[in-house]
């Protein structure tokens, strides 16, 4: 919070108000310039009264906006933090592609796509072992044993795994996860968000599809306060009226989200979207906005999968894709992927 001083004030209201930040637990900077002075309130803003503050008539005005994103916020002249998993780079001039099937379903399918999916250029494996579906009936992902899959498929291609978690109690089971994803469904999860804040690995926090961008920054502000430092951002769209797309991909995010903080943010338009046609104008969307990466479902066998067949896209699709990303990507001042 920070509240603009009226030139003119008087003594015993300042120290009124100062008093009042001191009874709440409101720490405090006084900032006086040549022609204004500012207070900066550094934590508990939200407790702070502002009809109180305004009564006072002390202020010009009160700026609540950023209110508690000290850490995820982007300070003036901040660059972007760049968010390295061994050495697959998001953020800066460096943009990475994440891919994948929506679970993981088999050894041999898991080793399969992850060749493809490399030589087609993306950098990192997905695929879901604890699967959140909305159907108890629908195929809830293998488990510990698919995360025992992705690890082997790491260790085949040399190629870092991301992976969601879905409760605190799997948390042991990620050891050898590179990145731990959580999910658009787990977004507000706060107990979920402090016990993997806490485990300082690299994670990928999805947009909720029912939440503000100044809910998902606070949820990455969660991390970052357990003193998690690799935190990227997913925009995986949000519920809108429309109906012919699974979610509206928010691409307006983008320029906000960059402009609010530091942290680098992705896209996966495979979620956001719901069709694998499509997939790709949506991806090449994404980078043209400012994204630092992608995440695209793909499958070996999209009619067979166990969830989202309808939405993934072949090997060969990707490496099309990479093709015309890597028209757009020196425009938008990133580096090119290289297959
Ligand atoms: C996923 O990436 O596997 C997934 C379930 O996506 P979301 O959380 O965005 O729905
Ligand atoms: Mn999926």
């Amino acid at each position: 919070m920070i509240i603009l001083l009226k030139n003119d004030y008087k003594k015993e209201d300042l120290l009124t108000l100062l008093n009042y930040l001191k009874k709440i637990g409101a720490d405090y900077d006084i900032c006086n310039g040549k022609n204004s002075s500012i207070i900066n309130v550094l934590n508990n803003a939200d407790r702070v009264d502002v009809s109180f503050v305004k009564d006072l008539n002390i202020a010009v005005s009160i700026n609540t906006s950023y209110d508690s994103l000290s850490l995820v916020k982007r300070k003036d002249g901040q660059r972007d933090t760049v968010v390295n998993v061994n050495s697959v780079k998001f953020g800066g001039k460096n943009f990475s592609l994440i891919a994948g099937p929506c679970a993981v379903e088999s050894e041999k399918q898991i080793i399969e796509i992850a060749m493809q999916i490399k030589k087609a250029g993306a950098n990192m494996l997905r695929g879901g072992a604890f699967k959140p579906r909305t159907s108890p009936y629908s195929f809830q992902g293998l488990g510990k044993e698919g995360i025992d899959i992705l690890v082997k498929a790491k260790k085949e291609t040399g190629i870092p795994i991301v992976t969601e978690i879905m409760g605190i109690n799997q948390l042991d089971y990620f050891m050898d996860v590179d990145v731990i994803q959580i999910g658009a469904r787990d977004m507000q999860n706060y107990e979920l968000l402090k016990e993997v804040g806490k485990s300082k690995k690299p994670i990928l926090l999805k947009r909720g599809f029912s939440n503000t961008v100044y809910e998902w920054l606070m949820s990455a502000e969660y991390l970052l306060s357990e003193g998690a430092k690799d935190v990227v951002l997913c925009e995986r769209g949000i519920r809108t009226f429309e109906t012919t797309s699974r979610t509206t991909l928010d691409l307006s995010s983008l320029p906000i989200v960059k402009s609010m903080t530091h942290l680098p943010i992705i896209v996966d338009p495979s979620h956001a979207v719901g069709k694998a046609s499509s997939v790709k104008p949506l991806a090449l969307a994404g980078a043209t906005c400012g994204a630092d990466g992608l995440m695209i479902e793909v499958h070996n066998n999209p009619p067979f999968a166990l969830s989202d067949g309808a939405q993934a896209i072949l090997p060969t699709e990707l490496k099309n894709i990479v093709k015309n990303l890597n028209s757009i990507l020196p425009i938008v001042n990133k580096n090119i992927i290289k297959a």
